[in-house]
């Protein structure tokens, strides 16, 4: 696939990264402690490091599962219309449920999701998103918690691609094209 050259600027660090995870498991741990029915439900593809480093520091008795929405496809734009191309596995009526996200952009995606698994009649539900562009919002949705709120630039790293590309960058960074 061509694309228009670019670099990455580091935008957040994975030191920076970890330590803001550590935190946000300890307000998670605070949310959740004394349930054994909590089910995390990551959302394919670009949440899976930071599920994978956010469960990792959460001393409670969780399930975790999938959940796939489209979204950008390959291009740099937001699709407002949200498909569920892969549903969970598991019900989650009468379950607590924390929906874990990469980026909240527009906001369709996180608000078409949480409102699809709040219908299936969850005893708790709650989301968490790494990033956050609260400029770019177009409808009123906001994540239970966020780790970083970030200006409106195109990110990758951690999980985060740009056309499939750069996921296994351990640090966000920004797309700069150049020339
Ligand atoms: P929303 O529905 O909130 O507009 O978009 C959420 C999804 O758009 C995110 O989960 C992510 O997949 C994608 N997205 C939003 N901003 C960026 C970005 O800066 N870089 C990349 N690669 N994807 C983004
Ligand atoms: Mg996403
Ligand atoms: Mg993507």
């Amino acid at each position: 696939m061509s694309q228009r050259p670019y670099v990455i600027d580091t935008m957040i660090s994975a030191k920076t990264i970890a330590a803001r995870i550590e935190e946000l498991s300890r307000e998670i741990h605070d949310e959740f402690e004394g349930t054994d029915k909590l089910i995390v439900v990551g959302l394919l593809r670009g949440s899976f490091v930071f599920i994978a480093d956010l469960v990792r520091e959460l001393d409670l008795p969780i399930e975790v599962d999938f959940l796939e929405a489209s979204s950008y496809g390959d291009s740099m734009q937001s699709s407002r219309e949200v498909r569920i191309l892969k549903d969970l596995r598991g019900a989650i009526e009468g379950r607590d449920v924390l929906v874990v996200e990469d980026i909240v952009d527009t906001g369709h995606t996180l608000n078409h999701v949480t409102h699809l698994l709040a219908s299936r009649n969850p005893a708790r539900l709650k989301s968490i998103a790494l990033l956050d562009k609260p400029s770019r919002r177009e409808v009123d949705f906001r994540s239970d918690y966020i780790g970083f709120e970030i200006p409106d630039e195109f990110v990758v790293g951690y999980g985060i691609d740009y056309a499939q590309r750069n996921r296994n960058l351990p640090f966000i960074g920004k797309v700069r094209f150049v020339e």
